[in-house]
């Protein structure tokens, strides 16, 4: 299967990916993991990605998109993957679709009111430099301008599925499995 996790920053992507990741035994795939790991080691990607992560800001495609490319031509990917925080652009979107189709979307949906409390919990927990209130903000802009418009992209292709990001962890990663087992 090749997944696709969809929603704002602090939707809960991160975890429930990794949960499917280890349920059907596919590789996650975080474009910020991966951005941030480059940034920790001080690679030429993480001396050019930093600025931009910092601010909250995309990292110019061409570089994401590289890196993706690169990371889906592994062989554990053979089997499938699920993408987390890729593609985050229409522009994103159509390079993927360029190179790979993808078999399911899903689309995270939670309130932005509850996206602030947990990104403020997370901030005190792991420290990110950009889990702060002003780069918060920014992040849910270019979410909404950027991010947002590929819930009608893909649900042009028919591939998208929503799904309640509002309650408990568990009830939210049942409800994916459910979409996810109709899917196969
Ligand atoms: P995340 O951990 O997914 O919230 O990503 C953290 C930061 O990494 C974002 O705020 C962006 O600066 C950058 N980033 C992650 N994924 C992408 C992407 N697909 N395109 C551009 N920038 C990205």
């Amino acid at each position: 299967m090749k997944l696709i996790m969809l929603g704002a920053p602090g939707a809960g992507k991160g975890t429930q990916a990794a949960g499917i990741s280890k349920k059907y035994n596919i590789p996650h795939i975080s474009t910020g993991d991966i951005l941030r790991e480059n940034i920790k080691a001080g690679t030429k990607l993480g001396i050019e990605a930093k600025e931009y992560c910092d601010k909250g800001n995309l990292v110019p495609s061409e570089l994401v998109v590289e890196l993706m490319r690169d990371r889906l031509s592994k062989d554990d990917t053979k089997n499938g993957f699920i993408l987390d925080g890729f593609p985050r652009s229409l522009e994103q979107a159509n390079a993927l679709s360029a190179f790979m189709e993808m078999d399911v979307v899903i689309d995270i949906e939670t309130d932005f009111d509850i996206i602030l409390k947990r990104l403020e919990k997370r901030a005190k927990i792991e420290g990110r430099a950009d889990d702060n209130p002003e780069t918060i903000k920014n992040r849910l802009d270019v979410y909404t301008q950027e991010t947002q418009p590929l819930i009608n992209y893909y649900s042009e292709k028919q591939i998208l599925r929503s799904v309640d990001g509002n309650g408990d962890v568990e009830d939210i990663f049942q409800n994916i499995v459910k979409v996810l087992d109709d899917y196969r």
